[in-house]
């Protein structure tokens, strides 16, 4: 542990894709404040310039306008590459969900992760995916571990996404095992927290808009499916040892406090002290909803020294004058 720590040290030059979203500019940020030089490379599909324009005159940031499902032409050597481009919204309310972006969500997962799988062969570099908890689907244990293999519904609207992010894995250790590759994987949860896009659809930014302008928090169902949330300063740390770890197969990152939809809106009303309650949408509860999703993180715990330190409460508070701005 203290000997895969201890690499963080050195100072490598990482190619990240997905750095003008959400988890790819805070992972930015953290690479940067480690020493390491950071190559971003987006095509703002879903992110957004603002969340990197702090970063500009860094002299150890660099930008790359490319989109991943396209071959990666990069010049000089490379150490790491982490691959993060891809639309992660499952509203279809939201234009920004991949339900709106299905094509471009399966080639982000499959060819993206084809050709930056190319540059780390290229260049004898490292890699890390971001994978997810989707990969269980709706999911029949509980909770779920990284040798728990999904229930998965390969044709549902979020196929589109699952079965990406599932065939990216399963590239990954195919180049991992054939290639010689040091991969790792990262099968993140549910995470929040400021510069989410607040029109992006998913419930946190959806319920603290709508708090915000005083409205009802909109549930979809009854309510009672659960998720697991993630404040991101708790999971980039999680990311960034697992980084610098030497452990190949996959991870899950999360925080394991469940909630229920229901106790979230309710939480969200108490913090921002909306007065409008809550309404019930059950129609737009779309087929493949997981009815419950927590994180089993023994396996992060043991070998990465990790958990979260933030409860859900605190990082509400944390978020929310993001979205007061
Ligand atoms: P995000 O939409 O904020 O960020 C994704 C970034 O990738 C955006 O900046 C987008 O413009 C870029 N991108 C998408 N397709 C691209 C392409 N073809 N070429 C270049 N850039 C492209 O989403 P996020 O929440 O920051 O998610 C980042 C990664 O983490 C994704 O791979 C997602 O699947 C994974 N993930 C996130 C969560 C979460 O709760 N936030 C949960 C599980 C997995
Ligand atoms: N959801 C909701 N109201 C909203 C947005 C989402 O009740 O305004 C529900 C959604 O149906 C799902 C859960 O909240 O059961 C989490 O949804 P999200 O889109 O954040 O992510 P998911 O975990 O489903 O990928």
């Amino acid at each position: 542990m203290d000997d895969q720590i201890k690499e963080s040290e050195a100072t490598m030059r990482i190619l990240l894709t997905g750095a003008a979203g959400f988890l790819g500019s805070h992972f930015a940020d953290r690479l940067l404040a480690e020493g390491h030089m950071v190559i971003g490379m987006d095509n703002f599909i879903t992110g957004n310039r603002e969340n990197i324009v702090h970063l500009n005159e860094n002299p150890n940031f660099s930008f790359i306008f490319h989109d991943v499902s396209n071959f990666i032409q990069v010049t000089s050597p490379i150490d790491y590459v982490v691959h993060f481009a891809s639309p992660a919204s499952p509203n279809p309310a939201s234009p920004l969900g991949y339900p709106n972006l299905p094509i471009q969500t399966l080639k982000a997962g499959a060819l993206g992760t084809h050709n930056t799988l190319g540059v780390a062969r290229a260049f004898k570099s490292k890699f890390l995916l971001a994978s997810t908890s989707e990969i269980y689907g709706d999911p029949l244990e509980h909770p779920q571990k990284e040798t728990y293999r999904g229930n998965v519904d390969p044709l549902g609207p979020r196929s589109v996404y699952d079965e990406a992010k599932r065939f990216a894995e399963a590239l990954t250790m195919a180049y991992h095992r054939f290639h010689n590759i040091d991969t790792r994987i990262v099968r993140i949860f549910n995470t929040y927290g400021p510069r989410m896009r607040i029109d992006d659809g998913r419930v946190i930014p959806n319920f603290l808009l709508q708090a915000m302008h005083g409205e009802p928090l909109t549930i979809y169902g009854d309510g009672y499916q659960t998720r697991s949330f993630c404040y991101v300063d708790d999971l980039i740390e999680g990311i960034y040892r697992l980084m610098m770890s030497d452990y190949h197969a996959p991870v899950n990152i999360g925080n394991p406090a469940e909630i229920s939809i229901r106790e979230l809106a309710n939480l969200v009303n108490e913090l921002t002290g909306n007065p409008s309650g809550i309404i019930e949408q059950a129609e737009k509860r779309h087929s493949n909803d997981p009815q419950r999703r927590q994180p089993d993180i023994t396996l992060a715990r043991s070998i990465l020294g990790w958990e979260p330190k933030t409860s859900l409460r605190e990082g509400l508070l944390l978020t929310i004058p993001h979205f007061k701005k």
